[in-house]
C-alpha cells in the first residue's frame, strides 16, 4: 500500500500527500523514502508540473520522525560490515533529500521547480528534515503542534541533513537548543526561532502554499550561492570560534562526556562548517554512523523508545476485554493522592477524591488548581481547559460519592491498619465490578489485599513523586491478583500517558529494591571516609543524575530512618546496618535533607542547593587514603545492578524490557546505558563476574555474584540473548 501519493492540478501544482495507512501519524520507514524519491523524480521529469506541495494526510500532524527499528534492520541486513550498510543507507537518504533542495537546478543554480512543504502541524524528525530540504516551510496555525528535532533524546541525532541545515540556516548558537537540547516548539514559536517561513489559518494550508509555488520564488539555497556566510560565524571566525569554546564545555557539562551523540552532533556541526555544504552532509553521515555504531546509542534507542513504546502499547496486558476507566475514586488527598487526581482528570476520567476532613479533600483539589493556573501563565493549557478539569475532581468525605467507580487508588497513610480500615470502607461503597490498587510504596501487596473478599480484584499501583512529573507507574500483582486487574491497571496507565512495568510482589517491589542500594552505598561510604565530593562526582559523572546524597536530602533523611527501621524489623538478623549510623545522627541533627533547608548539603535561606556540607567531616572524618574513581562508581552502579539481576532470578521482574525501562524513568538509573541489563550487556558478562568478584572480596556479600550472572558469562551470551525479544536482540 502506498505511503506517498501525488496528484497535480490544472495549474501545474503538484501535491505529494504522506498518509501512511493504518497510523495516526506518519512514519518514515525504507519504502516511503523509495516512493517519495521517485514522485519527486516523477515531478521534476514532467514538463506539466510547475512546482510541488508537500504535506500530509493526516489531520493536525506532518510526521511523528522515523521508524527507528529501521536502523537495527538496516545493521543487520548489512552482513560483516554494518557502519558501510549505515553510512551507505544514510548517505541514500542525503541523496534523496539534496535532489529535493536542488530540485532539477543545473550548477549555475538555474532551472529548477519551487517545493513547498506544508505542515498540518507536528512535524518531528526526519518530519522536520525532509521541510528544511524543502525550499519553502509552511505550517497550520495548530498551538498544539510540535516542531522539532529530538533524536537527542533517545540517544542519537538528527541525522539525515537535520543538523547540517539547521546550523547552516540558524548559525551554530540559534540552532543549539533545537539540536543539543531537542526543543520542541509550537508553529508561532517555531517560525520565531527561523525554523520555519510561514503559519497560517489550517484551512488556508494548501491556497498558501499553491500561492507560494505559483509565485515564482527563488529556490536557491543560500548555502548553494557563492559567498553564503554562516550567521555567528564558521570556527574560524573570532565569534564562531568562542562560540563551539563556550558550546563544548555545555555539552560536557551537562554530559559528563557520557552521551556519545551530543559530542558527535558538535563535531558535526564543527567539521562541517568548515567545508562545502555536500561535504558537510558526507561528515554529518560518518558521526551519525559512528554514534549508531556506538553500543550506548543502540542500548538507549531500544530502551527508550522501542521498549518503552512496547510497553505503552501493552506487550505484557493480559488478554482482556478494554478496561478504560471511567470514574476512579482516589482514597487521601495528601500528595500522592493530589497529583493522582490531577493526572486522571487531565486524561478526562471522572474523579472522586475523599480524605477524612473536607479542608484536606479541598486541599488536595486545590493543588490541581494551582497547577493548572501555572500551566495557563506558561501558556501549556487555558482557561476553559482548566475549568473542564476541575470540573471532573469531587472533593469530599463522602465514600456514598464513589458509588460508580470502577477503579479506586488508594493512597493513605503508609500503615496497614489504616489501608485495611480504609480498604473495607471503600468497598463496602462501590460495586463488586471496580478494581482495587494501591499506592504503597513498601507494603507487601498480598498483605495488604487480605482486607479485601476479592483479592483477585486487588492490584499495586505505584507511583514515583511528583506524580505529575514522573513517568513510571509500577504495577505490583499480588500473589491471587488477576487479569482483569492487571488489565485494568495498564489501561488506566495508558489513559494518563504513563509508562507501565508490571512486576511481582517482594520486599519493595523493583524500583525501590535497586534505588535504596544505591543510597546505602553512598552513605556507606561517607562512614568509611570516603570523600563526599567523590561520591558524588563519581556518581554524576557515570551518568546518574543525582548523587546518594543529594538523592538522600530530596527525598528526606527522616524517609531513610523510616525505612531502616522497618526494614530492620523485617529482615532481623540479616539487615545489614553499617549506614544507619550516619542517617540516625543526621536526623539527630536535625539535618533531615531539602525540606529543612540542612541535609549532606548546606543551603541557603531560599532552598538554594550550596556546597556539601563541611560538618560531616567532623563526625566522619575524611581518610587519607581515597579509592580510585572507577572503584567508587563501580560499587555504585553493582549496587543497583545486582538488585535488578535478583529481581530478574526471583520472579519479581518477567520481562528484562520493564527491567531497563523502568530502571531509566523510574530512578534514573544512567539513561546512556540502556538501563542495568543493557549496562551489564555493554559491559560483558564476563567482567561484570570479575568485577563483582572483586568487590564481593574487598567489600562483602552484598556484591555477590549472582547465579545467573555467572550462567550468562559462562554461556559466552548477553541478558538480551537470553531474555530479548528477537528484535531487542538484533537493536544493539
Ligand atoms: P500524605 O501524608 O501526603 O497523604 C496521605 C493522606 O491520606 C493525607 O491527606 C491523610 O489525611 C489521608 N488519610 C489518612 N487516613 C485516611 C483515611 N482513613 N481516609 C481518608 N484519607 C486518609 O502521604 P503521601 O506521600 O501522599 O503518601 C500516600 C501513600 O503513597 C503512602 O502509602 C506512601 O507510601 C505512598 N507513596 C508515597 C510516595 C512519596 O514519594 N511520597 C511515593 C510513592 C508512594
Amino acid at each position: 500500500m502506498s505511503q506517498f501519493t501525488m496528484a497535480t492540478d490544472a495549474d501545474g501544482v503538484a501535491t505529494i500527500t504522506w498518509d501512511t495507512p493504518g497510523k495516526s501519524m506518519n512514519v518514515m520507514n525504507m519504502e516511503g523514502f523509495q516512493e517519495l524519491d521517485a514522485l519527486i523524480d516523477e515531478a521534476l521529469a514532467d514538463d506539466a508540473v510547475k512546482g510541488v506541495i508537500l504535506t500530509s494526510g493526516k489531520e493536525g500532524s506532518f510526521a511523528g520522525g522515523m521508524d527507528l527499528n529501521i536502523i537495527a534492520k538496516m545493521k543487520a541486513s548489512a552482513g560483516d560490515n554494518p557502519a558501510k550498510g549505515l553510512f551507505d543507507g544514510v548517505m541514500a537518504t542525503h541523496g534523496i533529500l539534496r535532489k529535493i533542495e536542488r530540485a532539477g537546478m543545473d550548477d549555475k543554480n538555474k532551472g529548477g521547480k519551487p517545493i513547498c512543504a506544508a505542515l498540518p502541524g507536528t512535524a518531528l524528525g526526519i518530519g522536520l528534515e525532509i521541510p528544511l530540504a524543502c525550499h519553502h516551510i509552511i505550517a497550520a496555525d495548530n498551538p498544539k503542534a510540535k516542531i522539532g528535532l529530538p533524536e537527542i533524546m533517545v540517544g542519537i541525532f538528527p541525522g539525515m541533513g537535520g543538523t547540517t541545515r539547521l546550523s547552516w540556516k540558524l548559525g551554530a548558537m540559534g540552532a543549539s537548543p533545537l539540536l543539543l537540547e531537542g526543543k520542541l516548539n509550537d508553529p508561532k514559536k517555531a517560525k520565531a526561532a527561523g525554523v520555519i517561513d510561514e503559519v497560517v489559518a489550517p484551512e488556508e494550508l494548501l491556497a498558501k502554499a499553491k500561492e507560494w509555488v505559483l509565485s515564482e520564488p527563488k529556490i536557491v539555497k543560500p548555502w548553494d550561492e557563492k559567498g553564503y556566510k554562516i550567521p555567528g560565524g564558521t570556527p574560524y571566525h573570532p565569534a564562531g570560534f568562542m562560540t563551539f569554546v563556550g558550546a563544548s564545555a555545555m555539552v560536557n557539562g551537562n554530559t559528563k562526556g557520557v552521551y556519545p551523540a551530543a559530542k558527535a552532533l558538535l563535531s558535526s556541526v564543527y567539521e562541517g562548517m568548515q567545508v562545502p555544504f555536500d561535504t558537510a552532509l558526507k561528515i554529518e553521515a560518518r558521526w551519525f554512523t559512528n554514534v549508531l555504531m556506538n553500543p550506548s546509542s543502540a542500548a538507549m534507542i531500544r530502551s527508550l523508545f522501542i521498549n518503552k513504546e512496547a510497553l505503552e502499547k501493552g506487550a505484557n496486558r493480559p488478554d482482556v476485554p478494554d478496561q478504560k476507566v471511567k470514574k476512579v475514586g482516589v482514597i487521601g488527598a495528601g500528595m500522592m493522592g493530589a497529583g493522582i487526581a490531577l493526572v486522571s482528570a487531565q486524561a478526562g476520567i471522572e474523579v472522586v477524591l475523599i480524605d477524612q476532613k473536607q479542608e484536606a479533600a479541598d486541599k488536595g483539589k486545590a493543588y490541581s488548581e494551582r497547577y493548572l493556573d501555572k500551566g495557563i501563565a506558561r501558556k501549556k493549557t487555558t482557561p476553559e481547559k482548566k475549568e473542564e478539569v476541575l470540573a471532573r475532581i469531587t472533593a469530599t468525605t463522602d465514600y456514598a460519592a464513589l458509588a460508580g467507580c470502577d477503579l479506586i487508588v488508594e493512597a493513605v497513610f503508609e500503615d496497614v491498619g489504616v489501608k485495611a480500615a480504609v480498604t473495607k470502607e471503600v468497598l463496602a461503597a462501590v460495586g463488586p465490578e471496580c478494581i482495587f490498587a494501591t499506592n504503597t510504596s513498601t507494603l507487601p501487596i498480598t498483605e495488604l489485599a487480605k482486607a479485601s473478599d476479592t483479592p483477585e480484584q486487588f492490584i499495586g499501583i505505584h507511583f514515583f513523586s511528583p506524580v505529575e512529573k514522573m513517568m513510571l507507574v509500577e504495577i505490583i500483582k499480588g500473589e491471587k491478583t488477576g487479569d482483569v486487574a492487571v488489565a485494568k491497571a495498564l489501561d488506566y496507565v495508558r489513559q494518563i500517558r504513563k509508562t507501565p512495568i508490571v512486576v511481582n510482589d517482594a520486599r519493595f517491589f523493583y524500583a525501590n529494591r535497586c534505588i535504596i542500594p544505591y543510597i546505602n552505598e553512598g552513605i556507606r561510604m561517607v562512614k568509611e571516609g570516603v570523600e563526599p565530593a567523590l561520591i558524588e562526582n563519581a556518581a554524576k559523572l557515570v551518568g546518574m543524575p543525582l548523587g546518594p546524597l543529594q538523592l538522600t536530602d530530596e527525598t528526606s533523611i527522616d524517609l531513610g530512618v523510616k525505612i531502616a527501621k522497618a526494614t530492620k524489623a523485617a529482615m532481623g538478623e540479616a539487615y545489614d546496618d553499617t549506614a544507619d549510623e550516619v542517617i540516625f545522627w543526621m536526623a539527630d541533627e536535625g539535618r533531615l535533607g531539602r525540606k529543612a533547608n540542612a541535609g549532606f548539603y548546606s543551603y541557603d535561606d531560599k532552598g538554594k542547593r550550596g556546597l556539601l556540607w563541611d560538618g560531616l567531616g567532623d563526625k566522619f572524618p575524611v581518610a587519607d587514603e581515597q579509592p580510585e574513581l572507577s572503584e567508587v562508581q563501580h560499587r555504585l552502579l553493582f549496587a543497583q545492578v545486582l538488585e535488578a539481576v535478583r529481581a530478574l532470578e526471583e520472579g519479581v521482574l518477567e520481562d528484562i524490557r520493564e527491567g531497563d525501562v523502568g530502571a531509566i524513568l523510574g530512578w534514573g538509573f544512567a539513561p546512556w546505558s540502556g538501563g542495568p541489563f543493557s549496562w551489564l550487556d555493554i559491559l560483558g558478562a564476563e567482567r561484570a563476574v570479575e568485577l563483582t568478584e572483586a568487590l564481593t572480596a574487598q567489600h562483602g556479600e552484598r556484591f555477590s555474584t549472582p547465579a545467573l550472572l555467572r550462567e550468562i558469562a559462562a554461556s559466552g551470551g548477553s541478558f538480551y540473548d537470553r531474555f530479548g525479544t528477537g528484535a531487542d536482540a538484533k537493536a544493539a
